[in-house]
Order: structure tokens, then C-alpha cells, then sequence
């Protein structure tokens, strides 16, 4: 394939591209597969020779198609969303044809400059406090792959500053000793991938209950500080979350930072999904005791349009990410690297190589512009919100959790059971997509606002198809509940 191919074979794409998410909804959102399902439809080895780009398109549509779950069909409302948007498609096709590797600032000077004046400018979108912000010496910005990553790395950060500064103040403290009595904390509402970075990171990691709302305050995190600390173990990190997997719930961060603060343990804040509505002033206000976190995160990935992979992670003290674990062989070195005007963004992360993602942020951000962002924020909220009201009218069912972002939490009045066999009749029928959640001991179904291209006929055709599947559920219960009873009747 030579360029003159490329020319012609690359708009073909674009408009294969285009046509899939125009005609999207036509397609059924959920995948009609068994597993093991590819293996048979293609070769059991790669070609000798040449194929043709017509043969392989095709396969795209009988191989590939039937087995894709449609994340931007608008009648996908699980988990939570993932990002689709033109500019970042084209950025994205850029960033492939400049295939460089930004480790370091000569590896690339673009693709490291330009990735810390775009977490600048996000910072500034979201009003972070100016030390987190580059330009300001000493704290800065960084894309990682994904939340979960962000989350180790402030992990493996926190732990090795609180190791390094025990062992200053008593030197014959060994590292092994020292990490045996490390604790980390989150909420029990804390996404899965925290536990995990714990687990990884080998340190303790408690959970501290939530409240009734589903957030941790103060009090909780007190308690479970001063009842370690009694049986000698070490705290060193706590993870908060703005908005919650399950129910989008927020840790009380005005209580907890300084909290934080006065036991010398790291603030790691996960707002993986919601972070992105802080660009909305009217939301902005559930950041605040952000200032007193050492690092934050979220997805632009999830809300802000810019295609996966982009998770911004902020540190207030670089020199705590750089520092944990620097490593400096000769191939890697450059003239430039310690004038402390540059990032050399290896330093910062778990891989080596990167690619240029700040291209995305770069190119989402001018073509849409800050006003038709929040817009975008706004709408989801408003559709959420639009959805809840729906619930709400109808007695059969209830609001398990409040509705604060683009996630409504809702289930029919009733048991687990019942609600457990609701969400497998309403995904069994493919038309819209749901997944559940655990709140306390109650089964829960999760409806996610998700698709760039929903909208209020989407949510009514999806609270149809429920109240339809609720009602035809609710007559076959009714209907065993009697026969059963009948039965009980005649033996009497
Ligand atoms: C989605 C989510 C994550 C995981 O995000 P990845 O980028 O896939 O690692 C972590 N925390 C919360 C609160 C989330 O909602």
C-alpha cells in the first residue's frame, strides 16, 4: 500500500466511519455472539500473500460487526460513558502518522510541550488551583492511560515519599519493615481498580464505610486512622472519590483533606467520570477541597469528547512523581534534561513509550470551544434528570441514589430478585443496554447517559421498553403469586 492507495483507501475509511455512526442506531446494541464465536469465521493463520483492502472491509462487516458491543449507539446507558468526537478522530490519525515517542523532551519536543500547556489549559477549564498548574514551578500535568494507572502511580508515589522519610527521621528502619505497616484507605464505594492498586503496590488497603448517601466524611476516616495507628500500622494514603462507579456519590473532601493533611497522608482524588463537568461553574463547587490533595485525576476519556486513551493526573509536587522512581541510562540522557524548564514525562508514568495524545485534547478543544463543552455536559445532566423524572412518575419504581451527574440509579420496588430478573429481560431483548450495581445489600440498575448523539427520544423509547418489561414481569409473578396460592388453597 503506497500513498496514492492511502489517498484513496483513507477517505473510503472516512466515510465507512462516518456512515457507522450515522446509521448507528440501526444497529443492535448489544452483540448476538457466543463466545469462541470469531475463531471460526477466519483462518487459523495469517496470509502468505496480499489481500485486498475490499476483502478485509468486508470482513469488517461479517466478522467484526456482529461481535461489537455499539458504545455509541444511543441506546447504550451502561457503565459509564466513553468518548467519541470527529476532532478527535483527526487528531488521533495525526498522532499515528507522527508515531513518535515522547519519553522524553528530545524524543519530542512537541509532544511533550504541548501535553503540559494542555493539562494547563484543562486545569484552568476546571479552576484547579494554580499549584497544580505547570506554569507555576512546581506542581503539573500528565496523561496516563487510564484512572486506574493515575491511581497506582499516586499509590507507588505516596508510598515511596512516606518510606524515604522514615527512613530519614530513623535510619535503621528497613524498607521491608516499614512496608509491612503501610495502610492505604478509599471508600467502600471506590472503584475496584483502587483495591487493585493496592494490591499491586503490596501495601494494606481498608475500605472506610460510606454514609447513607454513599460518600465518606470525616469521622468515618478519623476512626479507622486512630484505630490503625493504635495497632501500629502505618497510614500513608487515601484515595477520595467524586463520583462513585455505582451511584456517583462524592467524598466529603472539605473533611477529609485536612484530615489528610495533618497525618501526612497523600490525597490521591479519583473524579474519573464526573472531573469532566467541573468545566461547568454551576458543578465546579463539588471540587472544592481539591487544594488540599497532592494528586487528581480524571477522564477526559469518559465526558469530554476526546477519544481513549487521555486520563489527566495532576501533582502538586513533581519532584514527589519524578523522584519515586527515576532512572537514568545513558541512551535516554539529553543536554537539556536537567535545565528544570522541561519534562521528561518517562519519569512520570509506568511505561516508557507514549504516544502524542495531547494532539486530541488540542484539537477537541478548539473546534468545540469551552461554551459547546459544558453545553455538552449540560445536556447529559439535563437527560438524566429527564430520566429520573420519568422513574419517579411511575409508583412501580424508585431513585436508589441521588442524581447529581448523568447517572440515574433506579430499580422496581421489590426484591433483588425481581430487579434481577427486570435488567436481564430488558438486556436479553437488545434494544438498549444496561448494567446493575450493588448499593448497601440492594440490587440496583444503572441508567448511564452516555451516547454523543442522545437525545430526550432516546431516553423516552428506553423508559418504554422498561415500563414494557417491568409490566409483562410483574404479570407473570402476579400470575404465580395466585397460582401458588390457589394451590396452597386447594391443598387446604
Ligand atoms: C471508570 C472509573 C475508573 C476506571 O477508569 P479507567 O480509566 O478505565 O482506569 C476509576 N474510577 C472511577 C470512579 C471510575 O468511574
Amino acid at each position: 500500500m503506497n500513498s496514492t492507495d492511502f489517498r484513496k483507501m483513507g477517505k473510503e475509511m472516512v466515510d465507512y466511519i462516518a456512515d457507522y455512526l450515522d446509521k448507528i442506531e440501526e444497529r443492535p446494541v448489544f452483540p448476538e455472539v457466543e463466545p469462541g464465536y470469531l475463531r471460526s469465521l477466519i483462518p487459523d493463520s495469517a496470509p502468505a500473500e496480499t489481500q485486498e483492502i475490499e476483502d478485509v472491509m468486508n470482513d469488517v462487516e461479517r466478522v467484526i460487526m456482529p461481535g461489537v458491543t455499539h458504545w455509541h449507539s444511543p441506546y447504550f446507558f451502561a457503565y459509564f460513558p466513553t468518548a467519541s468526537s470527529y476532532p478527535s478522530f483527526l487528531a488521533d490519525m495525526l498522532s499515528d502518522a507522527i508515531g513518535c515517542i515522547g519519553f522524553s523532551w528530545a524524543a519530542s519536543p512537541a509532544c511533550t510541550e504541548l501535553e503540559t500547556v494542555m493539562l494547563d489549559w484543562l486545569g484552568n477549564m476546571i479552576n484547579l488551583p494554580e499549584q497544580f498548574l505547570a506554569r507555576n514551578g512546581e506542581g503539573g500535568g500528565v496523561i496516563q492511560g487510564s484512572a486506574s494507572e493515575a491511581t497506582l502511580m499516586a499509590l507507588l508515589a505516596a508510598r515511596m515519599k512516606k518510606i524515604k522519610c522514615l527512613q530519614s527521621e530513623n535510619p535503621e528502619l528497613t524498607e521491608a519493615s516499614i512496608l509491612s505497616k503501610l495502610v492505604a484507605y478509599s471508600s467502600d464505594q471506590a472503584h475496584s481498580s483502587v483495591e487493585r492498586a493496592g494490591l499491586i503496590g503490596a501495601v494494606k488497603m481498608k475500605t472506610i464505610p460510606s454514609d447513607n448517601r454513599f460518600s465518606v466524611g470525616g469521622e468515618a476516616l478519623k476512626q479507622a486512622l486512630e484505630e490503625d495507628k493504635a495497632a501500629g500500622l502505618i497510614p500513608f494514603f487515601f484515595c477520595a472519590t467524586l463520583g462513585t462507579t455505582p451511584s456517583c456519590a462524592f467524598d466529603r473532601l472539605l473533611e477529609l483533606g485536612p484530615i489528610c493533611n495533618e497525618e501526612n497522608i497523600w490525597l490521591h482524588i479519583d473524579a474519573a467520570y464526573a472531573g469532566s463537568a467541573f468545566i461547568c461553574p454551576e458543578f465546579r463547587h463539588l471540587l472544592n477541597g481539591v487544594e488540599f490533595a497532592d494528586s487528581f485525576n480524571f477522564n477526559p476519556h469518559k465526558w469530554l469528547l476526546v477519544v481513549f486513551d487521555c486520563s489527566t493526573m495532576w501533582v502538586k509536587n513533581r519532584s514527589d512523581l519524578i523522584g519515586a522512581f527515576k532512572m537514568d541510562p545513558l541512551y535516554l540522557q539529553h543536554d537539556h534534561q536537567e535545565s528544570g524548564i522541561i519534562t521528561d514525562y518517562r519519569h512520570w508514568q509506568i511505561p516508557l513509550g507514549r504516544r502524542f495524545r495531547s494532539l486530541k485534547m488540542w484539537f477537541v478543544f478548539r473546534m468545540y470551544g469551552v461554551k459547546r463543552l459544558q453545553e455538552y455536559i449540560r445536556k447529559h445532566v439535563q437527560l438524566a434528570h429527564e430520566f429520573e423524572e420519568l422513574v419517579h412518575q411511575d409508583e412501580r419504581f424508585e431513585i436508589s441514589a441521588e442524581v447529581i451527574m448523568g447517572l440515574v440509579c433506579f430499580r422496581l420496588k421489590g426484591s433483588n430478585r425481581l430487579n434481577e430478573a427486570l435488567l436481564k429481560n430488558i438486556n436479553d431483548a437488545r434494544k438498549i443496554h444496561l448494567v446493575p450495581c450493588h448499593l448497601g445489600d440492594t440490587f440496583v440498575l444503572r441508567f448511564a447517559i452516555c451516547s454523543r448523539m442522545v437525545e430526550s427520544r432516546h431516553i423516552q423509547y428506553a423508559w418504554d421498553h422498561i415500563t414494557k418489561t417491568a409490566a409483562k414481569l410483574l404479570r407473570q409473578e402476579g400470575l404465580q403469586r395466585q397460582s401458588a396460592s390457589g394451590q396452597v388453597a386447594a391443598a387446604h
